[in-house]
């Protein structure tokens, strides 16, 4: 098999990664299906590749796992993550035992950008700081006030600087190129404002003003507790082509049991829930969720979280339409959302918590400043520059370069974060329900009929429903068995009968105890009585199941 080379140390833009799917996908042609899932509102393709053996059945009767990237546009990391877990796939199947056997018996949906028109206007110069899709392009989403653009033509969006007395900011003392916040009763010095580098609409020669950008949040745009005072949550659910095809691929490919939404925004694997304490969810599924997060922990360093509890700093607003939200609260599918970068703990700051917006002091300063200076380089911090500003006056451009330092972790650190993830996202996926027939047995009676026995086993880590969620909202499909028969006639029961639910490993995360959670069935036995109706007569049990997939067991009756 040809294998594709692709340097994961750095970003591709739309068309490098287009002929990097395209080339796996050529190189791949019996495992993998790249497709189009949408046009985007600019033209360009959504691309989902599809990644399962054929030949050990069709996809839709095994179980799904999906992994997206880069619905927030500025959020590159999580598109090479994407792309690299198709190339692993790809690449090590035959060799890697556990990519094979995933590859075989389980079909992978990957999504690796999901926002493909942001992700272009943040990713070629100017790097646009940019979170939603095509909808609006800059400039275009604000009517007045500071428009953000590249005012002295070196390629990037950063800050400027301008000297005001009424400045919140100062140089520091230890390094003029690194703004520190002013101190409350701190006066005669020399201080500035900070505005984002650009132009202003309708300047009234006062005040700069700066409208709170249009351009969308596509994961707020998903049909559960949907709110439009959330900012960037479009006009109504599904408003976005690209949201409205996420949720059709969900929708159209009920054996989905795993998700993984990948994100940038800190170093952690954030779990349900989005809108309660961990106390008011299902304690079954929050174990779950934990004991999958830990193999994540285990395999990328990145502490699980709950995102409502440690990722939602004012309790009272609970974030709103929300893909995992979504997905786990409507259809109880297991869903993480990774948050691949964490800037200020690889610069060594002592972090508390998770989700701290508040501002900070002047040693963290210091420390990122330091290590991007150092690991990033020019790209990531842009020297000041003194420029005329037509409306401000003389003022400096220059300042931390978002996109390539909070946003995104140098090129060099890129594949070590792809590797791992992609790592958690094999385990996750193979943590799948596996429904079986494990056994089928034909017993001879006499007078051509037959006693046959079917036994149905899950063999995966998760229950057939998947979650107490699923249950609970009536979308857990039960497991079924049923008795194709070829020449032969059915005597005594059903010819398909539904076995329910049939439990995980998860549940059984002690030896036995009263006290404990009780335990269910994980294996099911069913029976018929069947009558031969001549030479070639044969049965065939065919065990279903939504998440679990579908597996045939044939036998001929002597
Ligand atoms: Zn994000």
């Amino acid at each position: 098999m040809a294998k594709v080379d692709i340097p994961f140390d750095t970003y591709y833009t739309y068309d490098e990664m287009t002929a990097h799917l395209q080339a796996l996908a050529a190189a791949h042609p019996k495992l993998a299906k790249l497709t189009s899932l949408t046009k985007t509102l600019r033209g360009r393709d959504v691309w989902l590749m599809e990644i399962t053996n054929p030949d050990t059945g069709p996809a839709l009767e095994k179980p799904g796992y999906y992994i997206d990237a880069q619905i927030h546009a500025e959020e590159h990391a999580t598109s090479a993550t994407a792309l690299y877990g198709i190339w692993y796939l790809l690449t090590n199947y035959g060799t890697d035992e556990e990519v094979t056997r995933l590859v075989d018996t389980q079909v992978i949906y990957v999504l690796p950008r999901i926002n493909p028109d942001g992700a272009e206007l943040s990713l070629v110069h100017p790097y646009h700081p940019w979170c939603g899709n095509g909808r609006f392009l800059p400039g275009e989403d604000r009517i007045e006030g500071l428009i953000p653009q590249d005012i002295n033509g070196d390629g990037y969006i950063v800050n400027m600087r301008v000297p005001d007395p009424l400045g919140e900011w100062k140089k520091s003392e230890r390094d003029p190129r690194l703004m520190v916040q002013r101190e409350p009763g701190e006066e005669g010095g020399e201080y500035f404002r900070i505005y984002p580098e650009g132009l202003i609409r309708d300047y009234d020669g006062v005040h700069v003003r700066i409208e709170q950008q249009e351009d969308g949040n596509m994961n707020r745009n998903f049909p559960i507790n949907w709110s439009p005072r959330e900012y960037g949550a479009g006009a109504y659910p599904f408003s976005e082509p690209e949201a409205m095809a996420m949720g059709r691929l969900v929708l159209d490919h009920p054996n989905i049991c795993g998700m993984c939404a990948y994100h940038t925004h800190g170093g952690i694997i954030l779990r349900p829930s989005m809108m309660k304490y961990d106390a008011d969810m299902s304690p079954r599924d929050l174990a779950l969720y934990k004991d999958l997060g830990n193999v994540g922990t285990r395999l990328t360093g990145y502490p699980v979280i709950s995102t409502y509890e440690d990722f939602t700093p004012d309790k009272t607003k609970a974030r709103h339409g929300s893909l995992k939200d979504w997905v786990y609260e409507e259809m109880g599918i297991i869903c993480f959302s990774t948050e691949l970068w964490d800037l200020e703990r690889t610069a060594g700051v002592d972090k508390k918590g998770f989700m701290d917006l508040g501002p900070r002091d002047s040693e963290t300063q210091q420390k990122v400043f330091d290590w991007v200076l150092k690991n990033v380089g020019e790209k990531g911090f842009r020297d000041w520059e003194a420029f005329n500003h037509p409306q401000l006056g003389p003022v400096e451009v220059g300042g931390m370069v978002y996109i390539w330092s909070y946003r995104n972790p140098p090129g060099k650190l890129l594949q070590e974060i792809c590797h791992n993830n992609t790592l958690f996202n094999l385990r996750h996926a193979a943590a799948a329900p596996q429904v079986k027939v494990d056994r089928l047995s034909v017993e001879a009676l006499g007078a051509d009929l037959f006693k046959i026995t079917a036994v149905v086993a899950n063999h995966g880590y998760l229950p057939t429903n998947l979650s107490d969620v699923a249950v609970e909202n009536g979308v857990a499909k039960p497991v079924t068995i049923a008795l194709d028969l070829d020449n032969a006639s059915l005597v005594i029961n059903p010819q398909r009968q539904e076995l329910g639910n049939l439990a995980g490993r998860n549940e059984r995360k002690f030896t036995y105890s009263n006290w404990g959670p009780q335990w269910s069935a994980t294996t099911k036995k069913v029976e018929w009585l069947v009558r031969a109706n001549g030479p070639g007569a044969r049965v065939t049990a065919v065990a279903q199941s939504e998440k679990g997939g579908t597996h045939r067991v044939s036998e001929t009756l002597a």
